[in-house]
């Protein structure tokens, strides 16, 4: 059995043996080196020298979002710059950007994380990896990137822009495996339908691995019609590494976190109180051996459940459900949380609207939530009849109703007209007075 195989199967108490030998390690390099954890551990009583298990690790305080742009750009360094290989940066979609500092070390785990989505879709040598998740700054590219040369295979450096050239290589590479949003995927896959291309029968695309950003079931039903693929959800944070921290296996029930590099907790976001596996909360990360950005309990405001149980594929790292939002991107519709993935889904049971879609976030003049969902129809819809557009809007509208408990007023509008992107898409626009 390969090395890889050896670690995704390991029995859970050996995985449970690593967590604990690099947490304590990590508490006490964030210590010592981390003038901002230092002041943090103190101030909440927590002493690093005194972990003895892994529920110890509930005494340390959390670290935020704004903790680590208060200390842009190095103050969260544990090594100094001169280990410091490579710099990231998020994608500053919820604000100022925060930064990752990548050692040769880190970097290798990086590749390896990115690798076993290869490895869940039997990928290797003999694969072409095609990345078009924007390289840069934004970690996607060069995670994936990293993966791909850590897994053997023939790695094309794309990046994301000039769709009609990434339909080509496609096309005429033989690209086995594709790496980019799942947005950009679809805006591939409707580019080279428009271009006279078939995607399911002139692409040779065995799978896809899609992340970044949050898409729905029926999303990805959709992007596996239209490419003929296996579409594998991958997880990933600047804050914690980049895309890797946790990929669905080809069962595709949920994604296999990679637990000898991230001690996963799921936090009530209210109280901060740890729940029990099964209920949905706020994801918090601890990294277990990064060695230039390591992070302590960080809560990635990101929405979603540790599943229980075992999964079928025979790897024993734990699973965490899709990613429901951020809780950044909850709306409260007169007292009701909605995420925009689950209007999506619902959205996504019309054959006669498209994957393009918008949330737009007002208040009325009580101050309440207005939320109005903008979708395409598709080219083939009779848009130029008033009946047939009311009709369908009102249906969409009283499916959502059933569906979410809450009323969204529905907008259809032509073809193309919201703006593609290639990297994450924008689904939620905030009109909201105040709210950025
Ligand atoms: P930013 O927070 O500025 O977008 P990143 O580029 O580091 O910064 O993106 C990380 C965030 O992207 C995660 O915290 C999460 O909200 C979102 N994300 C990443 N992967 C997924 C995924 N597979 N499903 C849903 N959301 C994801
Ligand atoms: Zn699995």
């Amino acid at each position: 059995m390969g090395k890889m195989q050896e670690i995704l199967h390991a029995p859970h108490e050996q995985i449970e043996e690593i967590q604990l030998e690099g947490i304590k390690k990590t508490v006490i390099a964030c210590y010592e080196n981390v003038p901002f954890y230092k002041k943090s551990f103190d101030d909440a009583g927590f002493d690093p020298y005194a972990v003895k298990s892994l529920d110890d690790l509930q005494n340390a305080p959390f670290v935020t979002k704004q903790d680590l742009r208060d200390n842009y750009p190095y103050g969260m360094f544990a090594t100094p710059l001169s280990e410091v290989k490579e710099i990231h940066m998020s994608s500053g979609t919820t604000g100022v950007a925060t930064v990752g500092g990548y050692t040769q070390h880190d970097l290798d785990i990086w590749g390896e994380c990115f690798a076993r989505g290869i490895e869940y879709a039997n990928g290797g040598a003999d694969d072409v990896v095609h990345v078009c998740y924007g390289y840069g700054l934004f970690t996607g590219g060069l995670g994936a990137h990293y993966g791909g040369l850590y897994s053997g295979a023939t790695t094309i450096p794309m990046s994301a822009g000039n769709t009609e050239r990434q339909i080509r290589v496609l096309k005429e590479m033989g690209s086995t495996i594709i790496c980019c949003t799942p947005s950009y995927a679809m805006h591939i896959a409707d580019t080279a339908l428009e271009m006279g291309i078939d995607p399911a029968r002139d692409f040779h695309l065995r799978a896809g691995i899609h992340g970044a950003e949050p898409f729905s079931d029926n999303f990805r039903r959709d992007l596996e019609r239209k490419l003929n693929y296996h579409v594998l959800d991958v997880y990933g944070l600047t804050e914690t590494m980049g895309p890797g921290v946790a990929i669905e296996c080809w069962e595709q029930n949920g994604l296999h976190l990679a637990e000898d590099h991230f001690y996963a907790e799921i936090i009530d976001p209210n109280t901060g109180e740890v729940l029990p596996d099964g209920e949905w909360g706020e994801l918090v990360l601890t990294t277990i051996d990064r060695e230039a950005s390591p992070v302590v309990r960080y809560r990635t405001r990101d929405i979603t459940r540790i599943l229980p149980g075992e999964c079928a594929c025979g790897c024993t790292h734990r699973r965490i459900d899709r990613i429901h939002g951020r809780t950044d991107d909850m709306l409260i519709i007169r007292g009701v949380n909605v995420f925009p993935s689950q209007i999506e889904d619902v959205m996504k049971t019309f054959d006669q609207v498209s994957s393009w879609y918008q949330i737009e976030v007002d208040t009325d003049h009580r101050s309440l939530d207005m939320v109005t969902l903008k979708a395409e129809v598709n080219p083939d819809f009779a848009f130029d009849s008033v009946a047939a557009v009311e009709r369908l809007q009102k249906e969409i509208s009283a499916r959502l109703k059933t569906a979410l408990s809450v009323g969204v007023k529905v907008k259809l509008v032509e073809p193309k007209t919201i703006a593609r992107s290639e990297g994450k898409a924008k689904r939620i626009v905030d009109l909201r007075k105040g709210i950025k």
